[in-house]
């Protein structure tokens, strides 16, 4: 969290980029930039200091349901761990329960948490699944995420608009062709076209 000597230390050095990049962080329009970034930079990366288990297993409920339960279309926000530029997507993740259902407001949730650190696409993918495995115990786990990496459009290979489409399928997701192709046919219906 920003206390006021890490705000201080953030500041410091974000007059310092401003210096190499050859700015004048005394004039006015830069003036108040370290401190809103300073400020920004917290709250992009503040899911360091959450605990995604905990936000599981603080809402987890008994269930005789053993069906299919999706969230489509989560919005997510995070920073490529290489460039420290934004990775804009959306999450679609999947269980089937074992016992125990989670409260539906909490995967979202969990999803901001591991986004807000600095990522790679396919490790966050991966760590969505397997808080889900550890905290609810479910049948199987399915996640998918579709991304667009702004390292790759604002720089380097200059690709506007390509999507980046990463899995995680675990036990019967994997095992079963069946639940497999319902949750990928779930996730393509009516499927959002851009963002
Ligand atoms: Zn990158």
């Amino acid at each position: 969290m920003l206390n006021t000597d890490k705000q201080i230390k953030l500041e410091e050095c974000i007059r310092e980029i401003l210096n190499l990049l050859g700015e004048n962080p005394a004039r006015n329009g830069l003036l108040h930039t370290p401190k809103r970034v300073a400020k920004s930079l917290d709250f992009i990366t503040s899911g360091y200091y959450e605990d995604p288990k905990n936000v599981l297993n603080d809402a987890l409920f008994e269930s005789t349901n053993n069906e299919m339960v999706l969230i489509k279309n989560i919005e997510f926000y995070s920073l490529c761990e290489h460039h420290l530029l934004p990775i804009i997507g959306r999450a679609h993740v999947a269980y089937i329960p074992n016992g125990k259902v989670v409260g539906l407001s909490k995967i979202p949730r969990m999803v901001d948490i591991f986004a807000r650190r600095l990522q790679i696409q396919e490790q966050l993918t991966e760590q969505i699944a397997q808080a889900i495995e550890e905290c609810i115990n479910p049948q199987g786990v399915g996640v998918v995420l579709e991304a667009r990496h702004m390292c790759m459009e604002m720089r380097g290979v200059g690709k506007i608009n390509s999507i980046t489409t990463t899995s995680a399928l675990r036990g019967i997701f994997l095992k079963k062709h069946e639940t497999r192709k319902e949750f990928f046919d779930l996730i393509n219906a009516s499927k959002v076209n851009s963002f």
